[in-house]
């Protein structure tokens, strides 16, 4: 190991900045998050720093770095971008036996700055020892994604606990298994979703012995994105991870279904059209059952859980049931679909409004489906959802009512995955198209004239047909 990673408290300590520019200033705001009192040397400063300097927040000697400056300051930090100025500096503080760091100069360095994730008191540092700061910030982005955001209020919120757990559990071994379990439990969960006051009831009953799972579990409602894995939310992913049952939809990805933890249960409930599937007062008991056993239940659902997911009837039989829950929205398809081919849904003087429909809904008995004469005589922007099946009848009946038979149309198969087909087309060719492309669910259909405006986009076209591309459109 090069280098020694160490956590310096530098509150109040009196540390020297060499440098008046950008860098300097970056390297500053690293030294003041940690309470250091700062004297910067140089003999000019940029705006920002001027501007800080006059605001009282560090001291300032308008003057080149020399020797007699070191006095007693702790750290010092050389950021002139002048090799010779860099050298003197890291001299004077090698004969004064005082840390040194040169920025972007390992050489000259006697101490480095790491690349910082900062969720005090949880700190995160990454280094490369000065040998690729790229790939340590990189690094430190994925640390970043993956930590929980109320990582710091975790462990604070243990801190508190300590000399309770301390005189109840005794024993090394049991205190370190007592903390193991808490830290990966029900109560570390409820401070990670701001719910200190649920953490501490469970906390309580814990330490006094009380059975466990007198506290019910609590449901997830998680939107999925619409295929693409890395269209999900952190936030989605974070509590995909904690998950001790997943019951999962049939259109979400193979690679977001991995994220979830190898011991919990996984459970499909997939409504295949026409297949085998699990009705909806199925999923509903199993999710009341699982989070009532003290589970925490991972529902995940393609797109988002609250359009056309059905996550209203949910939340209104884990309500019956007194349940906890929470709802993380998802990218819907429509959204996903449409940043995918580059076709705004919305544009100002093409279109002001988008509507979500569904063209599945009119063959029950007791759903009228779209008011499709008001869908026809607006110039707005339609989206499709569940329409392959019935898209003739669709774009027959907008006709019908008014919409001109060229608007433009497009309908996409497997949307912001790899498997993405797309065929572009009019109100009047786009059902041939489709059906002559045999396209499958899960498509949506896209109508208005902001389709045409995807003129420029990158359209996958792997069906060899030449009618099957963006040119066609418009
Ligand atoms: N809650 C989901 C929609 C569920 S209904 C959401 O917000 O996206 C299922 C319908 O969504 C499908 O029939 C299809 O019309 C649409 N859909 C979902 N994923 C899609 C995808 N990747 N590409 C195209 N359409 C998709």
């Amino acid at each position: 190991m090069e280098y020694l990673p160490l956590f310096a408290k530098l509150t109040d300590e009196p540390c020297l900045v060499i440098g008046g520019g950008e860098i300097a200033a970056r390297k500053i705001r690293q030294l003041q998050r940690a309470g250091a009192r700062i004297t910067v040397v140089a003999p000019e400063l940029n705006a920002e720093l001027r501007a800080a300097v006059d605001s009282g927040l560090y001291a300032y000697i308008e003057q080149e770095f020399s020797e007699a400056l070191i006095g007693d300051h702790l750290l010092l930090t050389a950021a002139t971008g002048d090799r010779a100025v860099n050298q003197r500096v890291a001299s004077a503080a090698s004969a004064a036996r005082r840390l040194c760091n040169v920025v972007d100069d390992r050489e000259l360095s006697t101490f480095i700055m790491p690349s910082v994730i900062d969720r005090s008191p949880i700190v995160v540092a990454v280094s490369s020892g000065g040998h690729s700061p790229i790939l340590a910030r990189m690094l430190r982005q994925r640390i970043e994604d993956w930590l929980p955001e109320r990582i710091g209020e975790l462990a604070s919120w243990a801190g508190k606990w300590r000399s309770t757990a301390h005189q109840k559990i005794l024993g090394h071994a049991s205190r370190l298994r007592f903390w193991e379990s808490t830290l990966d439990g029900a109560a570390a969960d409820a401070v990670l979703d701001g719910n200190v006051d649920r953490a501490n009831r469970l906390m309580t009953q814990t330490i006094n012995g009380a059975p466990s799972a007198t506290e019910p579990g609590e449901a997830w409602l998680i939107g999925a994105g619409p295929g693409d894995p890395g269209l999900i939310t952190r936030r989605g992913i974070e509590l995909l991870r904690r998950a001790d049952a997943v019951l999962y939809d049939r259109l979400v990805s193979a690679e977001v279904i991995e994220l979830a933890r190898r011991d919990a249960s996984m459970i499909p409930v997939g409504k295949q059209p026409g297949g085998p599937s699990t009705t909806q007062s199925d999923i509903n008991e199993q999710l009341v059952t699982l989070v009532q056993q003290g589970k925490r239940v991972c529902r995940l659902k393609g797109g988002d859980p609250f359009i056309f997911g059905r996550g209203g009837e949910e939340i209104a039989a884990l309500n019956a049931a007194g349940l906890p829950y929470q709802v993380i929205p998802g990218i819907t398809a429509a959204a996903g679909c449409a940043a995918s081919l580059a076709i705004p849904l919305t544009q100002r003087k093409v279109s002001s409004a988008v509507t979500f429909v569904t063209g599945h809904g009119a063959d029950q008995p007791d759903d009228p489906g779209p008011d499709w004469p008001m869908l026809a005589a607006s110039q707005h922007t339609l989206v499709i959802y569940m329409g392959v099946a019935r898209i003739s009848e669709a774009c027959a009946r907008l006709i019908r009512h008014g919409r001109p038979a060229t608007t433009p149309a497009a309908i996409v198969e497997n949307g912001t995955t790899e498997q993405q087909r797309v065929i572009g087309g009019t109100l009047a060719t786009l059902p041939d198209r489709a059906s002559d492309n045999n396209v499958q669910a899960p498509a949506l259909v896209i109508i208005g004239d902001v389709v045409a405006l995807a003129g420029t986009m990158q359209w996958t076209d792997n069906t060899n047909d030449p009618n099957v591309s963006a040119h066609t459109i418009g």
